[in-house]
């Protein structure tokens, strides 16, 4: 019979360029490709093999175990991992399904693990060098691994002064476990270690940001962001990251005639951190270390480097204080009740974004504006003397209304502006729409927000708890009828600050209404569907 193969293949970032030959021969040798569903589509094209098999995301045990199955039975398989499949990926699983059935290389089915490039190294080439020196990479899921063991890992690599780079920092349930890691990192460096964190290196939504240590928080981390921070002696310099390679004294750059001559650079008094060869013990202690490299920085040697380059005298201070482009994300739209953009308006927002942001239409009747920029002040500011209204995005409040007829039926316009200017923006456990409409139509579906307002004869009736989505998505529960317009926004309020208050990271108000049973003095009543669907993860 013939004999069977496992490759176990590493595929890089994702995209072409930076997959390695040998991965493509692998795959193009394979007569099935096994992988999780996301990545097979990332290198389905490369692919000739007659069958492929995708499986989610929890279902590794059962790739490995099937992979061994084939190979067994005779055919070429190839395990595919994105990154490296050594890191994180299936080549320790499918020796330990292999080990359990007492596999040897001597007379069991062939298994050849094809490396890739894995994140730690492709995120670094995004933010300029910050790998430079000692490095380790910690996964901060606790899927597998105990969150105590975790803890010390990261407590010990931040005492050791290594660079780490965190994957899987964050997901829709493990929220805590990077704010954990902050206030460890946080105890023994600088919060402004520079930090940089990359989303989807090199796939089609790529995103870098440069941040530090103290702010990493605000920016977005989500499962495909990978956190690589800094040691003591990495710096920002030109929108990127650096890390040093050594200690200034063992070389001088931009001398062409190095100070210390080969044979000299070598010796012991060229190297006072380095371990006695006789006694044992360390030459000179860290903080003489550090002291020595506060007499050099790594920067002065930076702003030499640049200096030569450019021929021009470059001031500390003028590099120091360079600033740090950010992405300002934001949403945009004519008004709380206006659906009309003028042309200028539209002018003014396509010259704001340039050619380097974004603009998405949403179907919340705004514009989901993303902006690389130093300066988000005065965008705010621009967009706003052009009578746009500008508003925070992520889980924040956000207030829609309907178009009130093209403003014939007026009357409560001023009602629902109040309520996006006292709450509109507001930070929440998750993402909250208040949907207000202006007659008991209610033709933009404000019954099928968090929290409907329909205003009719000229009182208010209330909804709390649309699930909006989703295959179980069901319209929210009418609670109160004929509210007072006095008494509307305080009611809101303390309904809003009662779940900011209690409602765990990222349980939406319908979870949060279910679980709790009353809002204010509201009861919880099921309004989904009697009928039993099954659950649908995302993309299946
Ligand atoms: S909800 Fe009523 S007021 Fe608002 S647009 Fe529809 S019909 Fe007009």
């Amino acid at each position: 019979m013939k004999k069977g193969k496992i490759f176990v293949v590493g595929f890089g970032p994702g995209d072409r360029e930076h997959i390695t030959n040998r991965a493509v021969v692998a795959l193009q040798q394979s007569d099935c490709i096994i992988g999780y569903k996301t990545y097979v589509e990332l290198i389905e094209h490369l692919v000739t093999a007659k069958s492929i098999v995708s499986t989610g995301m929890t279902e590794e045990v059962s790739r490995a175990q099937d992979a061994v199955k084939k190979a067994e039975a005779g055919h070429i398989v190839s395990v595919i991992s994105s990154g490296d499949s050594g890191v994180y990926g299936m080549a320790g699983l499918v020796y330990e399904v292999l080990i359990e059935k007492g596999w040897t290389e001597k007379d069991g089915i062939a298994v050849e693990i094809v490396p890739g490039i894995s994140a730690i190294n492709s995120c670094a080439s995004l933010l300029g060098a910050p790998v430079m020196h000692d490095s380790c990479t910690i996964s901060l899921s606790d899927h597998l691994t105990p969150w105590t063991v975790i803890e010390k890992r990261i407590e010990a690599a931040a005492v050791a002064d290594f660079v780490i780079a965190l994957y899987n920092p964050k997901s829709g349930r493990r929220t805590r476990q990077i704010v954990e890691a902050q206030n460890i990192l946080l105890k023994y460096r600088s919060p402004d270690t520079p930090v940089g964190l990359v989303k989807s290196a090199y796939r089609e939504n790529q995103n870098v940001v440069l941040t530090t240590l103290a702010e990493m928080l605000e920016h977005d981390i989500g499962m495909l962001t990978t956190v690589i921070i800094g040691n003591s002696s990495t710096f920002f310099y030109d929108n990127k990251i650096i890390t040093p390679r050594g200690y200034q004294r063992k070389y001088t750059l931009g001398e062409e005639k190095q100070s210390l001559k080969p044979h000299q650079r070598l010796k012991k008094e060229a190297e006072p951190w380095a371990l006695n060869q006789e006694t044992g013990e360390a030459q000179a202690g860290y903080e003489q270390i550090e002291r020595k490299k506060q007499e050099v920085t790594s920067l002065d040697l930076a702003l030499k480097a640049l200096s030569m380059v450019t021929k021009s005298k470059i001031e500390h201070p003028h590099v120091v204080q360079q600033p740090i482009e950010d992405i300002f994300e934001f949403a945009v739209s004519p008004g709380v009740a206006n659906k009309f953009i003028t042309p200028d308006q539209m002018r003014v927002l396509a010259e704001t974004i340039g050619d380097t942001g974004t603009m998405e239409y949403t179907p919340d009747h705004r514009f989901l504006v993303k902006i690389p920029t130093t300066q988000p002040e005065s965008i705010v500011e621009k967009l706003e003397q052009n009578h746009l209204t500008v508003m925070p995005v992520g889980d924040v409040l956000n207030v829609k209304a309907c178009d009130f007829c093209y403003g014939e039926k007026a009357e409560s316009i001023p009602y629902a502006e109040e309520i996006a200017a006292k709450l509109g923006g507001l930070k929440l456990p998750k993402e909250l729409h208040i949907g207000f409409n202006g007659c008991g139509m209610a033709c933009y579906r404000a019954v099928f927000d968090d929290i409907g307002i329909v205003y009719r004869k000229k009182k208010f009736d209330l909804f709390i708890g649309a699930k909006p989505v989703g295959r179980t998505a069901h319209a929210a529960q009418p609670v109160a009828e004929g509210i007072e317009t006095d008494q509307l926004l305080p009611l809101l309020t303390k309904i809003i600050e009662e779940y900011k208050q209690n409602a765990h990271p990222n349980e939406r108000l319908f979870k949060y209404f279910k679980r709790v049973k009353s809002i204010q003095y509201f009861n919880y009543q099921d309004m989904s569907s009697k009928i039993e669907v099954e659950p649908a993860p995302c993309g299946d």
